[in-house]
């Protein structure tokens, strides 16, 4: 049964005529980077999330890649973090040739399990055999306790548990980098998602809660090391270097002023996006609560406030989630694994020897995930739609 209805979009952006003229505008002048537009929209993150520093840069991933810098990660040097996740934040940790460690998942909410997370760091620094049960099974340099920072990540728009992974790092002297691509708006006990670390990345790519294109931002407080981002996103220019002299070994993660003029007017728009996703996961739960098999997203006590990122439901064990998926998209609906764990992607399995069975939590939710399409502008009747198509399958 195949419907003649128009496909759903898996994600759409949110955007006005304002966006739409903030970026024809900056088209109307010679500057067209490293202008007004980019410290407007850095000064706007800074009000929003009540950050001391904001620094506009050209990807989620180049921000993370900063704050592994900042961090002072380098070759060889143990990073713990999830497996859980979209792949970058791992892969900031391999370009600088550190050592990803990966600690299993909370059920719930797919988070770092901080339980777990704060038994690693005690060992990892005991060093020795108690460390050895957490490091992979290859690729590790050298027996000595390396472990050098955090990086735990707000998985679809739900803060990670960070009181207690901010207390073991500070007992053991750890960076603590906030992965919050996913989680921009959100609020964890009150405090705003981001800002719960030393460093805290959002990202814009367009299926995020606001979008420039491409582009993203990191907020810190330390000074010291909002210099040295801001050095390495402009090719490692130190500020009083000219144009070409250049201190460090740096990047060109510069935000351009079109995405920056863009960013303006999503910030501004953001508390009012974030209502219409909460509608939208409103729907969605009111529907797809009542059918057998399908489970929705938890969100615990401690997040004060969601961000909806993407929506993302859990079938039972019984029920074949590949089937379910292509049946989906025989009716014109689009669906995603959500995700593939990042110790079986092929590239860190075959550095680390990581196998199946490794993160059991993990690869449950990765075999039992699936996102469904998911915006702010998504209309009731889509959900509907999504929701009957869910019904009309699991009833076969
Ligand atoms: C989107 C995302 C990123 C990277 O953002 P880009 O802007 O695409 O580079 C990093 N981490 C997580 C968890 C993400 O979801």
């Amino acid at each position: 049964m195949t419907t003649s209805l128009p496909p759903i979009p898996m994600s759409s952006p949110d955007l006005t005529e304002a966006e739409r003229e903030a970026v024809l505008a900056v088209l109307h002048t010679p500057n067209l980077s490293m202008g007004q537009e980019i410290l407007e929209f850095e000064k706007a993150i800074c009000a929003y999330t009540g950050a001391k520093h904001a620094l506009g840069v050209n990807s989620g991933t180049a921000g993370l890649h900063l704050c592994v810098h900042a961090a002072g990660i380098q070759d060889g040097d143990w990073v713990l973090t999830t497996p859980f996740s979209f792949v970058a934040s791992t892969n900031v940790i391999l370009f600088e040739r550190a050592t990803p460690i990966f600690v299993d998942v909370d059920p719930r909410t797919g988070n770092i399990n901080t339980q777990a997370l704060q038994e690693a760091v005690r060992d990892l620094c005991a060093g020795g055999a108690s460390a050895r049960r957490w490091l992979p099974r290859a690729g590790v340099k050298g027996d000595a306790p390396r472990l050098k920072a955090l990086l735990p990540v707000d998985v679809f728009g739900q803060p990670a548990d960070l009181d207690p992974i901010r207390a073991v790092a500070q007992e053991f002297h750890l960076k603590v980098i906030e992965d919050s691509c996913e989680a921009i708006g959100a609020t964890y006990k009150g405090a705003p998602a981001g800002r719960l670390g030393d460093y805290g990345v959002f990202a814009f790519y367009p299926n995020k809660q606001m979008t420039v294109g491409e582009g993203g931002v990191i907020v810190t407080d330390d000074d010291e090391a909002a210099a040295i981002m801001r050095a390495l996103r402009n090719q490692g220019r130190a500020p009083g270097d000219t144009w070409l002299q250049h201190t460090h070994l740096g990047y060109n993660y510069r935000l351009d002023e079109m995405s920056a003029a863009l960013g303006k007017v999503q910030v501004a728009r953001l508390d009012e996006m974030l209502d219409k996703r909460e509608q939208v996961a409103r729907w969605y739960e009111a529907r797809l609560s009542e059918i057998p098999g399908v489970e929705t997203p938890s969100i615990l006590p401690d997040t004060t406030r969601m961000s909806w990122f993407v929506y993302v439901v859990r079938f039972a064990p019984e029920i074949d989630r590949e089937w379910v998926s292509k049946e989906l998209k025989k009716r014109g609906v689009p669906n995603r694994p959500y995700f593939i764990p990042i110790h079986l992607q092929p590239y860190v399995a075959n550095q680390f020897g990581y196998r199946e069975g490794d993160f059991p939590v993990t690869e449950d939710l990765g075999r039992r995930g699936l996102a469904l399409p998911f915006s702010g502008v998504m209309p009731e009747g889509d959900v509907e739609r999504v929701c009957a198509a869910i019904r009309d399958i699991l009833r076969a």
